[in-house]
């Protein structure tokens, strides 16, 4: 078994939402769920050893619109948040982080060193990220309160624009080239993270903000959970241009499980089969190499193929890519080693 360390999830949504409905977020992590992804006993069971968790500020009623008799489609853009309500919410997130990390349910990680210790102890190495920087404000103050409570990745925007920048709309087929990128704000906000020690993802920003993270910042460019543009013509997915700047600057991009974005015909579709998953994984080592891929499930946001299911089917996705040919070096990379190299170069650790 390959223990995973996973780029993308959204397990705190998914608490948070169970604690509003008057449920203990704490008990259902470590009891494990009947629904939803990840959990202490379903992470156990499928080698996932660790992963990036997203604070999240969901967008109200956003309904995806259904494909046309072309199966295309083109959601409209979650209209902006108001400050105060999200930052509420990111507390509300945040704390239900925190209160896993006392309760032991898993280990709130702030360096590589952390996320191997955790790892070697069998405990959930999470470590905590901000998809939409919503509950941040222009002088950057709340940022340094979160990273002091932990947050060590973040994107500027989800699907959304915010005072940092501009989203991408969820729409197929569709360029990620649609609109402005960073805005001066969010130019600032690349700089203070890289200054921090937080890991800027690119995810969910139109390709102009990809190339304004590029210019602003030095560091390895991330796409926390996209997949390859010319396989699945969705706009959240990775132009081949994409790919070669990531490649370049010794960056990764993390295989989404969403079937929206690993299908040709892009549809939410859990009837989809893992080799979809491995044609994207090839297609991105291909073009980027061995040691700029890896994984970003998207677990407890997207649907996923039901050969996998949920975190405890983590292991067929591996033993797939092993049957593909992919060898314990590759795999080892594929599954954690490349993730943690980009976290060590964020945080300013040598290891
Ligand atoms: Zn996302």
């Amino acid at each position: 078994m390959q223990a995973v360390f996973d780029g993308h999830n959204d397990v705190l949504l998914r608490l948070w939402s169970h604690q509003r409905r008057g449920g203990d977020p704490i008990a259902e992590f470590i009891d494990g769920a009947p629904n939803g992804h990840i959990d202490g006993p379903r992470a156990r069971e499928g080698g996932l050893a660790g992963g990036i968790s997203a604070i999240y500020i969901p967008s109200d009623g956003i309904i995806l619109r259904q494909p046309d008799e072309n199966g295309h489609y083109d959601t409209p853009m979650s209209p902006p948040l108001e400050r105060h309500s999200s930052l509420d919410i990111a507390m509300e997130m945040a704390a239900i982080a925190l209160q896993l990390h006392r309760a032991g349910a898993w280990r709130l990680c702030r360096s590589v060193a952390d996320i191997r210790a955790a790892m070697a102890d069998g405990i959930f190495a999470a470590v905590l990220h901000m998809e939409g920087c919503e509950a941040i404000s222009a002088d950057l103050s709340e940022l340094e309160v979160f990273h002091a409570a932990g947050l060590r990745s973040l994107g500027p925007v989800w699907s959304r624009n915010n005072i940092f920048g501009h989203g991408v709309p969820f729409a197929f087929p569709r360029t990620p080239d649609m609109g402005p990128g960073l805005t001066e704000a969010g130019e600032a906000l690349v700089k203070a993270c890289d200054r921090l020690g937080i890991l800027v993802d690119c995810a969910h920003i139109t390709e102009k903000g990809f190339w304004d993270v590029a210019r602003v910042s030095d560091r390895p460019l991330i796409h926390s959970h996209s997949n390859v543009h010319a396989l699945t013509p969705v706009a959240r997915n990775l132009t081949d241009r994409q790919m070669d700047a990531i490649a370049e600057r010794k960056g990764v991009a993390g295989l989404n499980f969403a079937t929206t974005m690993l299908r040709e015909d892009g549809l939410e579709n859990a009837l989809t089969p893992v080799s979809a998953m491995v044609r994207h994984i090839d297609y991105m080592v291909e073009r980027m190499g061995i040691d700029c891929v890896a994984l970003g499930s998207d677990y407890d946001g997207a649907t996923i193929p039901a050969e996998i299911g949920d975190a405890a089917g983590t292991q067929v996705l591996v033993d797939a890519l092993r049957d593909a040919g992919y060898g314990d070096d590759d795999l080892a990379k594929l599954t954690r080693e490349n993730w943690l190299r980009v976290l060590a170069g964020a945080f300013g650790e040598t290891a």
